[in-house]
């Protein structure tokens, strides 16, 4: 039959209301693992857009009580199928509606990947949050909860922390939704502080799941992880703490960075030394322990294991030919592009692609949302055993795949998700 739209070009090169460069890099993944598997064109059209999206503009009154700014945020749901949506919100001045949708997809295969039953959403603000002071902060996302309140809940949409937002933040959601309700509701998100009812080994979840995939890895490809050298990008959340945990299994940091510099030392650099500068000066400019690289000068360092942990869109057709890591470990969304990776195959650099790298914090997550939901805590000793077994389950599916069908770790992890909503869609079927 003839169609009753016009067709969207499946190349992705044609506009949509979500374009994106970061958006375009979703898809594409996504079209490319789709074409692997031969996925049903009918379901690979379902999934190549969000099922939602909300575009908000706000007033945010500055501490100059007569200053008002109008700010831009956003929330999609990717995919509604799988149960409630989950994802983090972030606030950073590059935030759009494409940057948002990608990492919305990415949300998807995550938590699918990882079995959860959680579909993909992202959510976020076009700001810096280093230009505001603490009350414009919490006035402002006061504000952005109520913008979005019908969007999300504890049964339909759950946000949690992400680049620019943390701990904080997500009291005031949580807060501001429980106003609203009129009683509290510590479900309504994740990743907020433990006497709210968040839970034991969030924060640290991410990166703390990032290396337990890097020990897996390093098992495999033969790497001890006593002798190896490793480089950080980003030393924030993901970031520092993927650094601590690499440095308890004893490998030695040899580079970090944050938005302001980049750090080596060949030497080792002293992790607290590096919090204690950070704690007094904001950021590692000016750090003493080691000398000042630029963030892509750092990327090209000698060291077995790099991570990336900042912002998406790092590596490319441009510098992965320079990278001399052997293991790429992704705690950032989307750090990668296709070119690249198809350079780092050819030079044999072993990918933990970010879907899977970085899925420590939405499990976590997960078992925030379960005890929340049942009024239970578990001990941390509990929650950090589900998560390795968790992590090193998704792990083992996803390289027996690509060895079995000849694929790489990023097309292999993104089958084994799209898969698993696949079936689903069709299980369920379409209404009406
Ligand atoms: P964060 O805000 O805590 O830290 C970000 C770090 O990146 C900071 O050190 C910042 O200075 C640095 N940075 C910012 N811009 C940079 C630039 N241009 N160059 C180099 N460094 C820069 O954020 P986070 O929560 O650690 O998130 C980092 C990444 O991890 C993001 O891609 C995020 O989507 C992803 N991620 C986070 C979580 C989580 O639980 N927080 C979970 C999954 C994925």
């Amino acid at each position: 039959m003839p169609s009753i739209i016009r067709p969207f070009d499946q190349d992705v090169d044609g506009h949509t209301e979500w374009d994106g460069p970061m958006f375009k890099l979703a898809q594409r993944q996504f079209l490319n693992a789709a074409k692997v598997m031969d996925l049903d064109e009918n379901v690979r059209d379902r999934l190549l857009f969000p099922q939602r999206s909300l575009m908000v503009s706000f007033p945010c009154r500055r501490d100059e009580y007569d200053e008002v700014e109008t700010v831009f945020g956003y929330r999609v749901q990717h995919v509604l199928t799988m149960g409630p949506t989950k994802g983090g919100i972030r606030y950073h001045e590059d935030v759009s509606l494409g940057e948002v949708s990608a990492l919305a997809m990415w949300m998807t295969w995550k938590c699918a990947l990882m079995e959860l039953p959680f579909g993909g959403a992202k959510g976020g603000i076009r700001i810096d949050p280093s230009k505001l002071s603490r009350h414009e902060l919490q006035r402002m996302t006061r504000r952005f909860t109520m913008e979005i309140i019908d969007m999300i809940g504890p049964d339909r949409d759950i946000p949690a922390p992400d680049l620019g937002t943390n701990e904080q933040v997500m009291a005031w959601i949580m807060d501001t939704y429980s106003q609203q309700v009129g009683h509290a509701v510590p479900e309504i998100v994740t990743g907020k502080p433990v006497v709210l009812g968040g839970s034991l080994g969030r924060t640290e979840a991410t990166g703390r799941g990032l290396i337990y995939l890097v020990c897996e890895a390093a098992n495999h490809l033969g790497i001890d992880l006593k002798h190896s050298t490793a480089v950080v990008q980003g030393f924030g959340n993901v970031g520092s703490n993927a650094a601590r945990f690499l440095a308890e299994n004893g490998t030695k940091i040899v580079g970090v960075s944050d938005v302001s510099t980049g750090i080596h030392n060949p030497k080792g650099l002293e992790l607290n030394s590096l919090h204690e500068y950070l704690d007094q000066h904001g950021v590692l400019k000016g750090f003493p322990g080691g000398q000042e690289v630029t963030n892509s000068e750092l990327l090209e360092l000698d060291c077995d294991i790099l991570a990336p942990c900042a912002l998406q869109n790092q590596i490319s057709a441009h510098n992965a030919g320079r990278l001399k890591c052997k293991l790429l470990a992704e705690g950032a969304n989307g750090p990668t592009s296709l070119e690249a990776d198809q350079i780092l195959q050819d030079n044999g650099v072993f990918v933990l692609p970010d879907i899977l790298g970085n899925a420590g914090g939405v499990t976590v997550s997960y078992f925030e949302w379960v005890q929340d939901t049942q009024n239970f805590t578990w001990t941390l000793e509990e929650i950090n055993n589900r998560l390795h077994k968790i992590m090193v389950g998704a792990f083992q599916r996803t390289l027996l795949r690509s060895q079995r069908d000849k694929l790489d770790m990023r097309t292999a992890a993104l089958i084994e998700g799209i898969e698993r909503v696949a079936k689903a869609k069709l299980l369920r079927g379409l209404f009406p």
